[in-house]
């Protein structure tokens, strides 16, 4: 997401509560203080003057105040995640929260001012190409789909239609329906791949030989700018500049995204391809 550099501060939110792992924190409770950051554009608030358009902060206050009373967790990790999660889950505009959860009096036998756990947790932006070959493919698509929506916070920011390809790699199987989902997303890419895996076994995907047929096949192909190359996880997906089932639905969708490394548009990877 595009960082506007605006931002709402909210500095030092007394709350009183009952986190920790000992006994005493968990009967007696203790104060802690909290700082968020809301980042998110300012500009049609700014121009408007309209509440509307910008995130009350005395609504969020009192989110945080609830989400971060309403459990007595062991960590305050625990509690600075659900008060990042509850404000994206929230307000919408939101592109990016900042928690720090600080402890001043947590159980630590030293002369010591504050103790503090500071997250960062942001919207993102993923584009997941879609395939599949065996059964009802455009059913089973669409299933895949709903599933990927049911997770709190994933939303349908665009979609390709969906076209009929020949079999990459391996000819001999049947044709392919191929398409490609742009969604807004708080899953981390382990986690999103992680998901979408779950969803691509319950819609009874087995791995038999590679390339071979499927019922569906999810891949990530960007997720933000992000590039990553691990041997569970490379984004952008390492074989997208050759598949024409991945670009034709991409440059449909979004012709002017960029590739983060070779910084190629979808619309001149595609036509690169054709040549
Ligand atoms: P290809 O990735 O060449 O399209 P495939 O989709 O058929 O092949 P899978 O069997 O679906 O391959 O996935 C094999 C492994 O690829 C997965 O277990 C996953 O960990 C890994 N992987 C690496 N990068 C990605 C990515 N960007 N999206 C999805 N899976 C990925
Ligand atoms: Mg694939
Ligand atoms: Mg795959």
């Amino acid at each position: 997401m595009l960082d506007y550099g605006d931002r709402i501060n909210i500095k030092g939110l007394k709350v009183y509560a009952y986190h920790g792992c000992l006994e005493e924190e968990r009967t007696k409770g203790q104060e802690f203080t909290l700082d968020i950051t809301l980042h998110l554009n300012l500009t049609p608030a700014g121009i408007t003057d309209n509440l509307e358009k910008t995130v009350n902060y005395s609504e969020a206050c009192e989110l945080a105040h609830e989400v971060f009373t309403k459990y007595a967790y062991n960590l305050i990790e625990t509690a600075a995640e659900e008060v990042a999660a509850a404000l994206l889950l929230k307000y919408s505009l939101l592109d990016r929260v900042d928690v720090e959860v600080f402890k001043p009096h947590a159980p630590i036998p030293l002369d010591f001012e504050n103790v503090s756990v500071y997250i960062t947790r942001a919207r993102h932006t993923a584009y997941i190409a879609v395939g599949s070959n065996l059964g009802e493919s455009e059913d089973t698509i669409k299933t895949a789909q709903e599933m990927l929506l049911k997770v709190e916070g994933n939303e349908l920011l665009a979609e390709s239609t969906l076209i009929e390809t020949k079999p990459y790699g391996v000819t001999d199987q049947p044709d392919f329906i191929n398409g490609l989902w742009k969604i807004s997303t708080l899953l981390p890419p382990y986690d999103l791949l992680k998901k979408l895996n779950e969803i691509e076994h319950r819609l009874g995907r087995e791995r038999v030989i590679h390339w071979g047929p499927r019922t569906i096949d999810l891949d990530i192909i960007y997720y933000d700018d992000l590039v990553i190359d691990t041997e569970r996880l490379t984004i952008p997906h390492i074989d997208m500049a050759n598949r024409e089932f991945v670009l034709k639905p991409l440059a449909e969708v979004d012709p002017y995204v960029r590739h983060p490394i070779t910084g190629l548009r979808a619309g001149e990877m595609l036509a690169k391809l054709q040549k």
